[in-house]
């Protein structure tokens, strides 16, 4: 039986853990879950899932459930909410499934209680890689990818040799947007922007396709989980999200994992690995329904984000810090309708141009540089 603490349990990958969870009662329990804003839903998680401990994201919803939930479970609050639930005793592998950096502190004492980590929360790894990594190297913990193309990579690995890798190929379908030229990304609108071709995911991730900067922090989750440099991870358009990603090895063999594109596999891959589980209600994949997978190389032009994430990734230092923050910033402004599509980009890369580099930093310099990217990106936008 795995004990599981849940980060983010009122997300679209915490609610397919759960789901995962609760179809194998004889092999998972659920010790502990994270709710951010979404207490209704998370109340009903609670009454259904029966966790015994429990964290919000406010005070004001503390104070409100403290009446509302059994008193056998145990409730928290804030940060050190997150904190607690990903530390906490009882569990033996901690998901990870909140969204932003807000993921990394909890990520930390996680590594530091020792638990097995599988890791949906890219943004932790952007924006902190060599330290989450250090650190799970020293506690000897595992870093389990839970993101489709990570997960697909660590398949395709299993029994190989790192050194023997040519090529880290991510998939990437291209988002919502993919059949637009730049100039056709003027006037798109969120609704537009948040209707993903073959992906049913959380707003900030759907928006991060259609920008392909989830492609871009993908690539860098990529080069910290598999210690690969830039120069031996290529990104490959798939607009079928059939095949999830590849490895090519030194002899020119590429190893591929395939599947019909369903976050569950990946999820529950984490939570069984080595072993694999019967998963309930799969559709298999049948490629003659499928007919025909097509590739192609993305330009760096369109997709400018890419391209960024690059830069910033092979800079190191503190450049992937302010890369995801200026994103997490830029995105959260445009689903809230203060920004166009293009000024995504734009403000990322006002915000990576702002700042001269600093090698290695410590946490508290990239929670500073976190929080001051984010006051950076809101008030030159809103100056313009
Ligand atoms: P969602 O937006 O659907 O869910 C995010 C979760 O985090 C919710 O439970 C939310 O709570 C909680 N949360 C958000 N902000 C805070 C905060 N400041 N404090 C505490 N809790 C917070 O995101 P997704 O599930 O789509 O994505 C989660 C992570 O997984 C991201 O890092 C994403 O990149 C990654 N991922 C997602 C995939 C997907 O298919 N969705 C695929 C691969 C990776 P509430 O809703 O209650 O406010
Ligand atoms: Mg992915």
């Amino acid at each position: 039986m795995k004990k599981i603490s849940l980060l983010g349990a009122t997300g679209s990958i915490g609610t397919q853990t759960l789901e995962v969870i609760a179809s194998h009662p004889d092999k998972f329990s659920l010790e502990a879950i994270s709710i951010g804003k979404n207490i209704e839903l998370g109340l009903k998680q609670i009454n259904e899932y029966n966790p015994k401990l429990v964290s919000v994201q406010f005070k004001e919803d503390y104070d409100k459930l403290l009446n509302e939930i059994p008193n056998t479970v145990k409730l928290v609050y804030g940060q050190e909410g997150l904190e607690e639930v990903a530390s906490n005793n009882d569990a033996d592998i901690l998901v990870n499934a909140v969204l932003g950096s807000v993921g990394l502190a909890p990520t930390l004492s996680a590594i530091k209680a020792g638990k097995t980590i599988a890791i949906a929360n890219k943004e932790t790894l952007v924006t902190a890689g060599h330290i989450v990594t250090e650190e799970a190297k020293k506690h000897k913990v595992d870093l389990l990818p839970v993101d489709s193309e990570h997960s697909a990579i660590y398949q395709c690995l299993q029994g190989e040799r790192l050194q023997e890798v040519e090529k880290l190929i991510l998939t990437a379908s291209g988002g919502s947007f993919r059949h637009l030229d730049r100039t056709e990304l003027k006037d798109v609108t969120v609704a537009d922007a948040l209707n993903h071709p073959n992906w049913s995911m959380g707003a900030k991730i759907t928006i991060d396709s259609a920008t392909m900067m989830n492609k871009g922090l993908e690539v860098i989750e990529a080069h910290w989980l598999f210690n690969m440099p830039y120069e031996k991870i290529a990104v490959l358009l798939h607009q079928e999200s059939i095949i999830h990603s590849m490895v090519e090895f030194i002899d020119g063999s590429v190893i591929a994992q395939l599947g019909t594109p369903d976050m569950k596999v990946p999820i529950q891959y984490a939570l069984t690995y080595p072993n694999r589980l019967q998963l309930h209600g799969k559709k298999h994949l049948n490629l003659w329904e499928v007919g025909k997978l097509h590739f192609a190389k993305p330009s760096l032009e369109r997709y400018r984000c890419l391209y960024f994430a690059f830069e910033a990734g092979s800079a190191g230092g503190i450049l992937p810090t302010v890369l995801n923050a200026a994103n997490e910033e830029a995105v959260s402004l445009f689903l809230n309708g203060k920004i166009s599509f293009l000024e995504i980009e734009e403000a990322i890369e006002r915000a990576l141009n702002e700042y001269e580099n600093i090698a290695l930093p410590s946490l508290e310099v990239i929670q500073h540089i976190d929080k001051e990217t984010r006051d950076f990106v809101r008030n030159v936008m809103a100056s313009k």
